[in-house]
C-alpha cells in the first residue's frame, strides 16, 4: 500500500488490517509510515513500515520483497502514492521540472510498483492491483493542473492496458478515480471558505468526500466482492462527473 502515511493510504491500511490482512505501509515520509503500522498494531492488526520513493525502481522492489517476506507473499497492491504540485498550472507557465517530478511519482511511481509487484502476484497465485488516478482522468480540471491532469489520465490507460494482459492470471487492475476529498493534498490549496465553497458547487452531493470512504471502495476492489470487476474506471466523487447543472 503506498501513500500509506495519510489521507486515503492511512485510511485504506486501517479499513485493510481491520479485515485482517497483513499490511505493508509504505511512504516516502518515514514517520508517517511507522505511525500508520503503530496505529494498526495498536487495534491489534498486522502491518510493516517501509520507507520508499515510488518513483526509484530500487525502493519499489525494496517494499515488495518486505511485504513477502513479512507476510510470505503479496494478495493485493494498492499503487496510491500521489502529489500535486503548488507550481502545477497551465501548459505555457508549468516548469519542466514541475512536470517531471509529478509525471514519476503519479505515473512511473504506479509504472514500478507494477513492475515489482506482478511478479510477486503471480507467486502467489493472483489478486488485485487497485491503482489511485483521480476524477480528472475522464473530466477537465476546475483550475489548470496540466502535469497532475495528465499523469492520472496516464495512470488510467496504463491500468486498463495491465487489467487485459493480466485478465487470465487472476490478476484484476482497476482504476479508483476520487472526487475531491477532505485529504491534506487537496485542503493545502481550499484553505479559506470561500475557496472550499467555490469548489462545493460542482459537486452535486455538496460535500467534499473523506478518505474513509475511498477505503471503503478500495476494500471491495481488492477483495473477491468485486470478482468479476476489472478494467474499470471506479469513480467515487459525489456525483460530479454524472452532472451537467448542479442542483441549487
Ligand atoms: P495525501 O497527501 O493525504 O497522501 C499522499 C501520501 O503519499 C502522503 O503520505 C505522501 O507522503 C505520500 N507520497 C508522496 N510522494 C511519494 C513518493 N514519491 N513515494 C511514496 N510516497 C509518497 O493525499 P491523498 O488525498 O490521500 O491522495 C492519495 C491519492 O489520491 C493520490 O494519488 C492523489 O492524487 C489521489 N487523489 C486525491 C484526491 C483528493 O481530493 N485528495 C482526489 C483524487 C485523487
Amino acid at each position: 500500500m503506498t501513500g500509506a502515511g495519510s489521507g486515503i493510504g492511512r485510511q485504506t491500511s486501517l479499513l485493510f488490517a481491520r479485515e485482517g490482512a497483513a499490511v505493508t505501509a509504505v511512504d516516502i515520509a518515514a514517520a508517517s509510515a511507522k505511525e500508520t503500522a503503530r496505529l494498526i498494531e495498536k487495534e491489534g492488526g498486522r502491518a510493516t513500515a517501509v520507507t520508499a520513493d515510488v518513483s526509484c525502481a530500487a525502493d519499489c522492489a525494496r517494499m515488495v520483497e518486505v511485504a513477502e517476506r513479512a507476510f510470505g507473499g503479496l494478495h493485493v497492491l494498492f499503487n496510491n502514492a500521489g502529489i500535486s504540485h503548488i507550481d502545477d498550472g497551465d501548459a505555457v507557465e508549468t516548469e519542466e521540472a514541475v512536470w517531471d517530478l509529478t509525471m514519476n511519482v503519479n505515473l512511473k511511481g504506479v509504472f514500478l510498483g507494477c513492475k515489482y509487484g506482478i511478479p510477486a502476484l503471480l507467486r502467489s497465485g493472483g489478486g488485485s492491483i487497485v491503482n489511485t488516478a483521480s476524477f480528472v482522468a475522464v473530466l477537465g480540471a476546475a483550475t489548470p493542473q496540466i502535469a497532475y491532469t495528465a499523469s492520472k489520465g496516464g495512470v488510467l490507460a496504463l491500468s486498463r492496458e495491465l487489467s487485459v494482459v493480466h485478465a487470465r492470471e487472476n490478476i484484476r487492475v482497476n482504476t479508483l478515480c476520487p472526487g475531491p476529498l477532505r485529504t491534506e493534498l487537496l485542503m493545502k490549496y481550499l484553505d479559506t471558505e470561500e475557496k472550499r465553497q467555490r469548489r462545493l458547487v460542482h459537486i452535486p452531493m455538496g460535500r467534499f468526500g473523506e478518505a474513509a470512504e475511498i477505503a471503503r471502495t478500495v476494500l471491495f476492489l481488492a477483495s473477491e466482492e468485486s470478482s468479476f470487476v476489472t478494467g474499470a474506471t471506479f469513480v467515487v466523487d459525489g456525483g460530479i462527473t454524472a452532472a451537467y447543472v448542479t442542483p441549487e
